[in-house]
């Protein structure tokens, strides 16, 4: 097993300092127990640690480095900003190139206003639907993570229909009053709602494509019906696109699908690796968003010179190179190859892929939602992460995470994973 004490040093040090040490708690190994690798530094589809060992890395920053890490469009951008200095908080001219990138890209997209992480745009999204169509009710699905916003950090409650209660000590009742919580892929429910409040209903948000249940796939059926029920309702349909968005086609998930939500936000690949969210759609609806119109929402450091400056290079690359035929290539290569491997071992398994992110979940049900992902068997996962991670592949530390298949990815590498995933999973079947 390789050395990582210098990892279990500074994971000691910033405990102290940092409360459980990270400042994102996904990174704490929580769910697989151990401790965390303090990162040294990045290079293509690699990440060193401090203690001198090379990963595999199918993490990729949970979503954003699909061209690897520290690619020389990126850092040459970036070095070409800094001279020019790091914020000025008036505008500047990247800010209108990536906004163009960006509307250009993303069919839905008419507007575009730039904040500093997923959670600022899923947050004003929120706030703008609600303040466009004049009503408070929110609908999510159990399951679908849109950051930690006081009013969709709610769990499911009992019945399908039942209003949200906080999944976060410090969430007032209140604030998630007005959130109804379904499972995803559920047309009825969604009818039944909209039947007996969709008077009340501001918007639907969800992820087109779920990154965070582990990767679940939207039915047909359900896509379908989205947009049609919320048209009717006078609902706003929110794609939630801050992982899908660059990455499961270059237009996101409503590129892919061909289905037109009237807000989508952004995140992960649209900053390269730089804090950048996004929220955009229908200039009618993005109209009411301040100084247009009355919906307020503001940032010090929105648009900053240098987050652009990496958020346009990496657009930039992503639409010359077209990467995402070659993406999905790898991807189910790897995919058929982990769930072939463990078919021939008799491991409960299912698998699922969109483009280039991809779940192996200990489950042997499809996973279609929450309460079937509920179901996946923890132990053996952290069995089969901590196996991974001492063969040198880097794999998203929990069950419900996606994994991301990367430009830089060689069909070598993929060799590589598939001989260790082959070995860890070996000890698993006959533990
Ligand atoms: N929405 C989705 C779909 C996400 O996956 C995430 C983060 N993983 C967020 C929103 C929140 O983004 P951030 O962590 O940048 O606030």
């Amino acid at each position: 097993m390789a050395n990582r004490q210098n990892s279990e040093n500074e994971f000691q040090r910033a405990q102290q300092v940092i409360p459980g040490g990270v400042n994102s708690p996904a990174r704490a190994f929580g769910g697989v127990g151990g401790t965390p690798v303090f990162i040294d530094r990045g290079e293509k589809q690699y990440l060193f640690d401090i203690d001198g060992n090379r990963y595999l890395d199918y993490v990729g920053s949970w979503g954003p480095h699909i061209l690897g890490h520290n690619h020389p469009a990126i850092v040459g951008a970036l070095e070409a900003a800094l001279p020019s200095g790091t914020s000025f908080g008036a505008p500047t001219v990247r800010e209108s190139e990536l906004a163009e990138l960006i509307v250009d890209a993303v069919p839905s997209i008419e507007k575009v206003r730039m904040v500093n992480s997923g959670t600022e745009a899923t947050m004003s999204a929120i706030r703008l639907a609600r303040g466009y169509t004049g009503r408070d009710g929110v609908v999510k699905f159990a399951g679908c993570y849109h950051g930690h916003v006081d009013s969709l950090l709610v769990q499911a409650g009992s019945g399908a229909l039942t209003l949200g209660t906080p999944s976060s000590p410090g969430i007032p009742e209140g604030c998630t009053r007005d959130t109804h919580v379904l499972e995803y892929n559920d047309v009825e429910s969604l009818i039944q709602l909209f039947s007996e409040a969709g008077e009340k209903i501001a918007c639907v948000i969800l992820e087109p494509v779920v990154g965070n249940m582990g990767v679940v796939a939207p039915t047909t059926e359900f896509l379908k019906a989205l947009r049609p029920l919320c048209t009717q309702h006078g609902a706003v349909l929110i794609f939630d696109e801050v992982m899908t968005g660059f990455r499961v086609a270059f237009g996101g998930a409503q590129e892919r699908f061909g289905i037109t939500p009237d807000l989508t936000t952004l995140g992960k690949i649209v900053g390269g690796g730089l804090p950048v969210g996004a929220y955009g759609g229908k200039t009618e609806i993005m109209n009411s968003v301040s100084p247009v119109g009355p919906v307020y929402q503001a940032g010090t450091l929105s648009g900053n010179p240098l987050a652009m400056a990496s958020g346009v290079a990496t657009l930039r690359t992503l639409k010359e190179s077209n990467p995402y035929p070659q993406l999905e290539e790898k991807t189910t290569k790897l995919v058929s190859g982990l769930d072939e491997i463990a078919t021939s071992l008799g491991i409960p398994h299912s698998v699922a892929q969109v483009g280039s992110m991809f779940t192996f979940f200990f489950n042997p049900e499809p996973v279609t939602s929450f309460a079937v992902s509920a179901k996946n068997d923890t132990e053996k996962f952290s069995k089969y992460f901590h196996g991974m991670l001492d063969r040198g592949v880097y794999l998203p530390c929990s069950q419900f995470e996606a994994n991301f298949v990367g430009a830089e990815h060689t069909d070598e590498d993929l060799e590589q994973t598939l001989k260790a995933a082959r070995e860890v999973l070996q000890e698993i079947s006959t533990s």
